[in-house]
Order: C-alpha cells, then sequence, then structure tokens
C-alpha cells in the first residue's frame, strides 16, 4: 500500500517560557493564517485544563465548529498502542454542551458508547464544551489509570478529546492549549507558540498527531538535550516526585545518548522532527510504556536509574517505546493502520509490532548501556523458560494471542498459564532472535536482522512521521532480500505451532542452552524483591504471595496433580507456618527422597491436607553457554557504533 502522510509537524523544542515568548509571538498570526488557509475545516480548539491534577481531576474546553442539524462527537475509543478499546471513557464526565451561550442537550450512542449525538440548533455555528476526566482507577486498564501524583502527570489526551466522528482523524484539523498549575513546567512533541499567565498554545495540528502527542509536567521538571551531534533533535523531559530525583546519573543520560545513536545506526533511518523521551520517575504514578511517534511516555518507579537493583527490569523499557518510533508507528500491520479510533484494530501481526520490538528493544538495551550482557541473558533465561514450560501453549497458538490481544491485556494471574497471556511479546522476541541467528547462520555472519531492519524500517529513508503499512507477504519479501529462505514457512510453522514446547532455537543458534540451577538469577531475585513473591513456578508449579495465597498453579505440575489451585492459602509446609524460606527448606529437604511435601491449606474455610511428590528440588532457569559453538548472542549485543 501507499504511505498515508500525516501532516509534517515543524521542528520542535520543550517550551522555555521566556525565550519562547521572544521569538514565536511575532509570527503567531501569520503561522494561524497559513495552516488556516490549508485546512479544510475550522480547527477544533481544546484547552487542556491541568490544576487540579494533584486531586486527581483534569477539565477540558473544547470548542468544535459546526453547522446546524445532527452532529455525532466521539472520544478515543481504539486507543494506539493499547492495540485494545481502552478509551477510558468511563472517566469522561462533567460534559456540559453550550451553543450561543444556552446549554444544548446531548444523548450517548447506545451502542457506540464512546460517541454523542446533538442536534445543533439553527445559527450556531461552533459547540463550547466543558468535560472533567477523572484521573482514577478506571475499568478500562488504560494508560490513564495511574497517570498522576501530587506533583507531576503524563497526560494523553484519550482522557480529554471530544472531535467529529465520522472523518479520518488525519484531516481533523486542532489547535490544542495547556494550562498548569502554578510553577509547573513541561515537556511534549507538540510545538509551543506562546503563553498566556500559566496556558502554553501549541501550533494547529490534527487530531491524529495531537493523540499521538502526550505532555508530561510537572512542580520537579527538567529537560535535558540529548546527542548533540545528531539532527534532529532529542530531549529527555523528566518529572519527579521529588526534586533531587532530577539529578539523572551521567551514566543513564550517556546510555540515553548512545541509544540514540544506535537505534539510528541500526534502523538506518528517523521518521520524527523531534523526539521527546517524557519520562515519569514515581512511586505513586502506576508504571507505563506507550508508543508515540516523536516522543514515548515511560513511568518509572522513583528510583528506577539511581537503585542498580531496578536496571535489568526498566533497563529496556525507553529502548523499547524509542523503537516503536520505527516498528509500529512508521511501519503498521495494515490492520493496526485505522484511519480513526473508532474503527475497532485488528492485532494478528502484534508478533512483529510488539514481539521485534521487544528483542530490538533488548538488545538496543545492551548495545547503549543500560544493561549488561550478563543480565540480557538473565532476562532471556526468564521469559524464555516461563513460555517453554506454559502449558497452554498446547491449546492457543501463538498468532491467537496476537488476534486476541484486547481480551488478554490485563487479565487475572489465576490460571494465566492456562489461558496464556500477550505472549507474542516474549515469544515473539524468541522468534525474531531465531530470525537474526538463522539469518547469521546463512550468511556465514555477514549479515543478520540489522540488515533486515535497515531495509524494513528504514524503507524510504528520513521522513517526517508517516504511517506505512504492511503485511506478512511484505514482511516475507524483505527477509528473502537479505537472505533467501523459506521465511513463510519458518515463521507460519513458529505462529501456529501447538507443541508442548517453546521455540528455542534461536537461543541454540546463539550458543546457549536453557538450563536450571537451584539459586535464583539476580534478575529473578530483582523481580521477586518488587513483588515479594514465592516462585516455585519452575519445581513444584506454584506461585504465592507472601501470606501463603497461591497466585497460581501450573497445569500438570506435581502442585496441579497434587490437587492445589489459585486463591487457595498454604497455611504451613511440614507442619511449620508458610513462609517462602520454609517452602525452600522443604524443597531442599525433599530433594533425591522419596518423602513427601506435606502443606496445610485453607479453601473458603475449610482445611485439608495436601501431599506434594516432588523430589528434584529448587529450580530457576539460566542460560549456559555451550561449549565449542561461536558465541552469536556476544556477536548480537555489540554495539553498532563506537
Ligand atoms: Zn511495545
Amino acid at each position: 500500500m501507499l504511505p498515508l502522510p500525516l501532516v509534517p509537524l515543524r521542528r520542535q523544542s520543550v517550551f522555555h517560557p521566556a525565550r519562547l515568548r521572544v521569538l514565536i509571538l511575532p509570527f503567531v498570526t501569520i503561522l494561524a493564517t497559513f495552516t488556516f488557509a490549508q485546512s479544510p475545516t475550522q480547527p477544533v480548539l481544546i484547552t487542556a485544563d491541568l490544576t487540579d491534577v494533584p486531586r486527581k481531576l483534569l477539565h477540558a474546553e473544547i470548542e468544535i465548529p459546526v453547522s446546524p442539524g445532527p452532529v455525532t462527537l466521539t472520544t478515543v475509543k481504539w486507543v494506539p498502542g493499547n492495540h485494545r478499546p481502552s478509551g477510558p471513557i468511563d472517566n469522561f464526565t462533567g460534559l456540559v454542551v453550550r451553543a450561543n451561550g444556552n446549554e444544548i442537550p446531548w444523548r450517548r450512542d447506545d451502542v457506540d458508547l464512546h460517541a454523542f449525538h446533538i442536534d445543533v440548533p439553527q445559527g450556531v455555528s461552533k459547540l463550547d464544551i466543558h468535560a472533567d476526566f477523572l484521573a482514577v482507577p478506571g475499568n478500562t486498564v488504560s494508560s490513564a489509570d495511574g497517570s498522576t501524583s501530587g506533583v507531576q502527570t503524563t497526560m494523553e489526551w484519550e482522557e480529554l478529546l471530544l472531535y467529529p466522528a465520522g472523518i479520518p482523524v488525519r484531516q481533523i484539523p486542532v489547535i490544542p492549549s495547556v494550562k498548569l498549575p502554578d510553577g509547573w513546567k513541561l515537556g511534549t512533541a507538540l510545538t509551543p507558540t506562546s503563553t498566556d499567565g500559566d496556558t502554553t498554545h501549541f501550533a494547529q495540528t490534527t487530531i491524529e498527531m495531537l493523540e499521538d502527542s502526550p505532555v508530561i509536567a510537572g512542580k520537579y521538571f527538567r529537560e535535558i538535550p540529548l546527542a548533540p551531534d545528531v539532527t534532529p533533535k532529542h530531549y529527555l523531559d523528566v518529572a519527579a516526585d521529588a526534586p533531587e530525583d532530577l539529578d539523572l546519573k551521567p551514566a543513564m543520560l550517556e546510555s540515553l545518548s548512545k541509544l540514540v545513536n544506535e537505534a539510528g545506526a541500526m534502523y538506518a533511518s528517523r521518521h520524527y522532527n523531534t523526539y521527546h523521551f517524557l519520562l515519569g520517575l514515581s512511586d505513586v504514578e502506576e508504571g507505563n510504556g506507550l508508543e508515540h511517534h516523536q516522543s514515548s511516555d515511560n513511568r518509572t518507579p522513583e528510583h528506577a536509574f539511581s537503585d542498580e537493583s531496578l536496571a535489568p527490569l526498566v533497563g529496556d523499557l525507553l529502548p523499547h517505546e524509542y523503537t516503536h518510533s520505527w516498528n509500529g508507528k512508521y511501519r503498521r500491520p495494515i490492520g493496526l493502520a485505522t484511519p480513526d479510533y473508532s474503527t475497532p484494530m485488528k492485532g494478528n501481526l502484534l508478533w512483529v509490532y510488539e514481539g521485534m520490538t521487544q528483542y530490538l528493544g533488548e538488545v538496543l538495551a545492551v548495545r547503549s548501556g543500560f544493561v549488561t550482557p550478563e543480565q540480557f541473558r538473565e532476562a532471556l533465561a526468564y521469559s524464555a523458560a516461563t513460555l517453554d514450560i506454559k502449558p497452554g501453549r498446547t491449546w492457543r497458538d501463538l498468532e491467537d494471542t496476537a488476534v486476541s490481544s484486547s481480551i488478554l491485556r490485563g487479565s487475572s494471574r489465576e490460571w494465566s498459564n492456562w489461558r496464556r497471556g500477550q505472549d507474542y511479546y516474549q515469544e515473539g522476541a524468541l522468534i525474531w532472535l531465531d530470525v537474526d541467528t538463522t539469518i547469521r547462520k546463512l550468511t556465514g555472519g555477514k549479515k543478520s536482522l540489522n540488515d533486515f531492519c535497515a531495509l524494513f524500517l528504514g524503507k524510504g529513508g528520513n521522513t517526517p512521521p508517516e504511517v506505512v503499512p504492511y503485511d506478512f507477504d511484505e514482511l516475507v519479501a524483505t527477509l528473502n532480500q537479505v537472505v533467501p529462505n523459506d521465511w513463510a514457512a519458518f515463521l507460519r510453522e513458529r505462529l501456529t505451532s501447538t507443541a508442548p514446547h517453546a521455540p528455542l532455537e534461536g537461543i541454540a543458534q546463539a550458543g546457549y542452552e536453557l538450563t536450571y540451577t537451584d539459586k535464583p538469577t539476580a534478575f529473578e531475585r530483582a523481580i521477586l524483591g518488587r513483588s515479594h513473591a514465592v516462585d516455585a513456578t519452575f519445581s513444584v508449579g506454584l506461585s504465592a504471595r507472601p501470606d501463603g495465597t497461591i497466585a497460581d498453579v501450573l497445569f500438570n505440575s506435581p502442585a496441579f496433580k497434587a490437587g492445589l489451585g489459585p486463591g487457595e492459602k498454604i497455611i504451613a509446609v511440614d507442619n511449620r507456618a508458610f513462609s517462602g524460606p520454609v517452602l525452600a527448606l522443604a524443597l531442599k529437604a525433599a530433594k533425591g527422597t522419596t518423602q513427601t511435601i506435606d502443606l496445610i491449606v485453607e479453601n473458603t474455610g475449610y482445611f485439608r491436607t495436601v501431599r506434594i511428590d516432588y523430589h528434584d528440588g529448587e529450580k530457576y532457569p539460566v542460560l549456559k553457554r555451550v561449549d565449542n559453538t561461536p558465541d552469536v548472542m556476544a556477536d548480537i549485543l555489540k554495539p553498532m557504533t563506537r
């Protein structure tokens, strides 16, 4: 298909109120007149009022040009990057519509609950609309959830946007403004044009680009230019819950600049006019990572980049979301390249959109220094083992996890090993490791996935933000351009397999083998350190919360065969009160013997004794180097730039 160009944005930078007030104000009228003449309709005007963020309340004033007669307005339903109808409509409240100063009625569509019908009276050319957004937990599992603390927010525009329905969103012009609490600053990929007190006005754009350009704002805020030698310009916009958090380590900033260079080398192109890494450091906000064309919304624990133990858990977040600017935003599966946010998205190629991004993000995290090769291998061992023992793979193939992506996000942990989750991320990554190592094998190390990325993600060279859709056939044709192979069969086999084990060929071709030891890796200790969970998944086949409540039981494992299920509570292990260390001692004691591990379990107020027949001790996954094979993984993880 032909590329679908977005309205190109001018070069943008983070807003510096004093400087821009001087530089830009004289040109505002000229710019507005120019863009207005080019636009098919009058622009929507929207002001996001963030002054009540500390009490989890956002407001919008929206002016929408209309003609008399029936009109339908809509909020965002299918959120790009969420791949789901997660527009947080449940918390979109306080809707009041006025025409010429008089309140007029609205009626919600009784099928599409994100849409509102209004009969516009004669003599009315615009609607003045007020809406509030409640930034509290919602039932849509949305990026809006936990998006505020008392001193910062990252606002995704689906929280407040309302616009005419039935028109491709790239054709609807909009002029946005943002009002901040006293003394706060903001960062965004939008182009600021002027300020008016605490309100920042931005250049006219489209609903598509606005929805693609979140705003981070905070009391403690800092904007840091990155990779000074690279054009276009890159920035880190960081908001934090405490002022000292803004003192980021020089090594972290060096890694981020290196990431900009490494991604440019690997993807052989850039498809943005500027790029802003928005980073919210908070233990109050919920973690998040959402990709955009010219920015990314990254929310991590407050000390994610100062506490060394968190590095393996957050190290690939920024590389992952940044990679999406190429893989997901610029190159987009045809089923996800919809004309508006009311049209349902089809997720069947998410093993490319997310799976390849997962792999590339993890590789780039090492190449740019966020994580070490050892941390990469430990994380890979953990995800490969989790997939390898997951029994749900025998009834549901990987492609089905992508097709049903929108019903798998936010599912309960209980029986998740039988349901499967969004495995197209991690198993997709295993498949792309397989592709990478297969290309290297077939070409004697002369070519790799780097060459595929240059062709596929760098198609068309440097461009402004555009969407270039692809399908399975183009993917296969591009792989064949790198090295001829029956790539269609290669991929189909892995996507439709219901074999009991995960595709681990990539790990073998990289010179490693998945195996188990009796001690958790630093990576797994970091996970358990955050969750405080007890993980005996790879041994007896159960995981539990610290109080003994079973989170999940692996189908067909020793714990499953003993009759255990999630939600039951382990009271005692071998007659001692339950704790993680007590369970570990019992696993050790039963190793190599014939004695069972005896649990006292409570379910719905009833107690019983359960005997687990298991004698292999504690088990935790690791990757072991295979002797006398080339260390292809070391080659994969080598930086492309100096
Ligand atoms: Zn992603």
